[in-house]
């Protein structure tokens, strides 16, 4: 999928909200009730974990893989200030699978943001005098143009995505249908027009939604190995571990948005908050996921796992 930004722009100043600096990195909200808790009922204690290593797993979280090498998972990536560890939580092939997807996310969506606003890279390496974007030229054409990272535009656009269908209430119809949202900072982009020309604003950009809801899907599964407790997942089947190594490719029913357009900003870049969603006689373990919260970035919620109500 393909688009250009500038078409898509709302108009919302991404400076007087975020900088690297002021901003606190990941909020994670646990209940207090081993028990359980409901959407609809939230009396949950807020806890608010930003930095943290859990007990070590001991095998792999995406497909139970106990033998050979088990690597330490970041549960939000490292480069989008993801301090929360789950040691020995996956294998080498599952690692492969999941690297490439979390490096298109911090380097080629994110890139540009990440480095103008200073987040630290995945490894201790000199950064870069430039990062490359891809700008629609004055007479139609594109190019590709080397930017120094003091003029990378804040800019940033991410789906809203429509509600997992599993989480719609018995005849609502599921939507298929998804816009953007786009917050930006005017007198970056007028620099940057100034510089590359009047189609200097319009930045093109490869989307792979495969791509991004599978790094959700897998942000959500690690929140609920290492943030729920124990006894309360046990009861619960993970639905997203196929998901999120692509041996299942349908990933609609499970990982959707609220359509919020305005939901209020949070104090946090990162807000994990799971949650658990009663439907008919199941209940479903929910994870709200939310980069980039400051600037108003949409939520994302993927369903983590799935019981039966008359089982308890
Ligand atoms: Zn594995």
């Amino acid at each position: 999928m393909r688009f250009t930004v500038s078409s898509r722009l709302r108009a919302i100043s991404f400076s007087d909200r975020c900088s690297s600096s002021d901003m606190m990195p990941n909020k994670l909200l646990f209940p207090n009730e081993s028990e359980g808790f409901a959407m609809t009922q939230p009396k949950q204690q807020v806890v608010s974990i930003q930095r943290g290593r859990y007990k070590p797993v001991g095998h792999c979280i995406y497909c139970g893989e106990r033998e050979g090498k088990l690597t330490l998972e970041h549960i939000i990536p490292y480069g989008l200030l993801g301090r929360l560890e789950l040691p020995e939580a996956s294998c080498s092939v599952c690692q492969d699978i999941i690297h490439p997807m979390e490096t298109w996310l911090q380097t080629k969506l994110l890139g540009h943001v990440r480095y103008r606003l200073e987040l630290p890279p995945r490894k201790k390496r000199p950064r870069p005098a430039t990062h490359p974007m891809v700008i629609k030229k004055d007479d139609g054409g594109q190019a590709r143009v080397e930017v120094p990272l003091s003029e990378l535009p804040r800019l940033m656009t991410l789906p809203f995505l429509p509600p997992p269908p599993l989480l719609l209430d018995p005849g609502v119809e599921p939507s298929r249908n998804f816009s953007w949202w786009t917050t930006q900072d005017p007198d970056d982009l007028a620099i940057f027009a100034r510089t590359h020309g009047q189609g200097g604003h319009a930045f093109i950009q490869n989307f792979l939604m495969d791509y991004f809801v599978r790094v959700i899907a897998k942000i959500a599964h690690g929140a609920v190995w290492g943030g729920i407790d124990q006894d309360l997942r046990a009861t619960f089947t993970m639905l997203l571990p196929d998901i999120i190594t692509g041996k299942q490719l349908d990933w609609l029913p499970f990982i959707g948005g609220d359509e919020e357009e305005d939901a209020p900003p949070e104090e946090f870049l990162n807000v994990i908050e799971p949650m658990i969603v009663p439907m008919g006689d199941k209940e479903y373990l929910v994870v709200r996921v939310r980069l980039f919260a400051p600037m108003q970035a949409p939520s994302y919620y993927a369903v983590a796992g799935v019981r039966d109500v008359t089982r308890q």
